[in-house]
């Protein structure tokens, strides 16, 4: 199997991952001269800051997921490739896929962050994480089966834990979901549920630190929290969680919440390259570049994004927020410089430019903020609700956002909360299973394979 795409006389560049950083490179790189070949496990780019949305029901996931092939109709010496990254072969100029193996002439790696479970096995294996589309729609299947259950189940202790939620990680995307759910708590349970007795679905985020939204500033954190509280979520500071055991999850201090939907949204790190010697990795599991995305030791190859961690930004002496923000303009720059470097001209340095950052807790409820400014409550979420809408990829994707939002201010009650579960054909069983056992057995750990 290969990926089956003609060299020609001109000079490829290879990106792994459509995201925000490697859609914006891939797009830039029009007219560019280059043969552009996009990799990406699946076949859409997804948009994450509203994935919350989906997990709660609120969303249609095709609301906020776009095909790639569309992007990118009609447009010249262009190839998207669904496939897996594996592995790269740096002096050989190869990298390997789940399809087949690829050579390059640039390399770019823009394949984000997974979730971070700190090392913890048992955890990995029992909380649900929220990272992409297709997560949520596992949480959103969880949390609905959880609440149908809890009707018929005959035994209260497992009723209680059925209906209480846990979350951990205060950021933005904790304080998101617990918002939400606290909505659902309180608009959506007693209309669906009428036999229910709403009250006793529980909401908890735990946060290890000592206030929510620890990127922003301390006021508002405190709004936030204030917020939350108000809306009947437990929040609970200063608590590590170390276990999930008999349907519990385990604290540091030794105390126990009884739950069967334990959700993880604490802690990112770099997705992995399986070969790639942790030498060329920093803190979150993050490839380390200089000021022009390269990646030290490496010829022609690069990383942008959530991937990576960049050197030499005084500002940021810990690697820049991984933000949306910052892989599109990383991967902007990315595409003039790689115009530059085929000319032989020389590459300009990053150097990020902070637009202000925001979370919304719920209905009218929001903080933001920007360079001198400060926003809470009504304006900083109408504000959010703008800046989301703008960014979602497509016409059609913005009305229907639009239209989901308005419908749901007015009315409390969206009618999109069905449990599905997806079953895979076994042709599409069969291939997954021969591509792992082709190319990750045979020859990918064989470097001398890889001609
Ligand atoms: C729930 C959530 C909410 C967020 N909210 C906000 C927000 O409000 N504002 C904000 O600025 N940022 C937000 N972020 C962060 C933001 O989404 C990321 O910083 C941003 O998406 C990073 O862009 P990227 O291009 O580096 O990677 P991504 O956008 O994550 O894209 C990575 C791409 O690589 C693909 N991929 C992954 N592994 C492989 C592989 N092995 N082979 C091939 N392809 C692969 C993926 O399918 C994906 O398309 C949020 C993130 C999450 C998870």
């Amino acid at each position: 199997m290969s990926l089956n795409v003609e060299k020609g006389n001109k000079k490829r560049v290879v990106i792994v991952g459509g995201g925000f950083g490697g859609l914006k490179l891939a797009t830039s790189l029009h007219h560019s001269g280059l043969q552009v070949i996009l990799i990406d496990k699946n076949n859409y780019h997804q948009f994450p800051p509203l994935i919350y949305q989906v997990a709660s029901a609120g969303m249609e996931p095709s609301s906020i997921s776009f095909p790639f092939r569309k992007i990118f109709q009609n447009r010249k010496d262009f190839y998207f490739r669904m496939a897996e990254v594996r592995a790269v072969f740096p002096d050989k100029k190869i990298i390997q896929t789940s399809i087949g193996k690829v050579d390059y002439d640039y390399l770019v790696f823009a394949a984000g962050a997974t979730t971070n479970f700190y090392g913890n096995k048992h955890i990995a294996e029992e909380a649900m994480p929220m990272k992409n589309v297709a997560e949520a729609m596992g949480l959103q299947n969880a949390i609905l089966a959880n609440i149908e259950r809890s009707i018929t189940c005959a035994n209260n202790v497992e009723r209680q834990e059925l209906l209480n939620v846990v979350i951990v990680g205060g950021g933005a995307t904790g304080v998101e979901v617990a918002g939400v759910l606290s909505e659902m708590k309180h608009t959506i349970l007693p209309h669906d549920y009428p036999d229910l007795d709403s009250s006793l679905m529980n909401i908890y985020l735990i946060e290890a630190g000592n206030r929510l939204l620890s990127a922003m500033s301390a006021e508002s954190s405190a709004k936030a929290e204030e917020f939350l509280r108000k809306m009947g979520v437990n929040i609970l500071l200063n608590k590590k969680v170390t276990d999930y055991r008999d349907h519990k999850v385990v604290l540091a201090d030794g105390s126990e919440i009884a739950t069967r939907t334990f959700i993880w949204v604490s802690g990112i790190a770099g997705v992995p390259i399986a070969n790639m010697d942790k030498s060329f990795l920093g803190r979150g599991n993050r490839i380390k570049v200089d000021e022009y995305n390269r990646v030290s030791g490496m010829e022609n190859v690069f990383a942008i994004g959530d991937q990576c961690i960049m050197s030499g930004d005084k500002d940021y002496p810990n690697g820049h927020p991984q933000l949306a923000q910052v892989s599109i303009q990383q991967g902007k720059l990315l595409s003039k410089n790689l115009r530059r470097l085929v000319k032989g001209k020389s590459m300009t340095p990053f150097s990020y430019k902070n637009l202000g950052s925001m979370a919304t807790v719920g209905r009218n409820k929001a903080v933001a903020e920007f360079s001198k400014i400060k926003l809470q409550g009504f304006v900083a979420w109408v504000l959010w609700l703008v800046v989301h809408l703008r960014s979602i990829l497509g016409v059609r994707n913005k009305v229907i956002v639009l239209l989901n939002w308005i419908w749901n201010y007015f009315n409390y009650n969206q009618s999109l909360r069905m449990i599905f579960y997806p079953k895979k054909a076994k042709e599409v069983i069969d291939r997954e299973a021969r591509e792992a056992v082709t190319h990750w057995g045979e020859d990918l750990l064989k470097e001398e394979n890889c001609e």
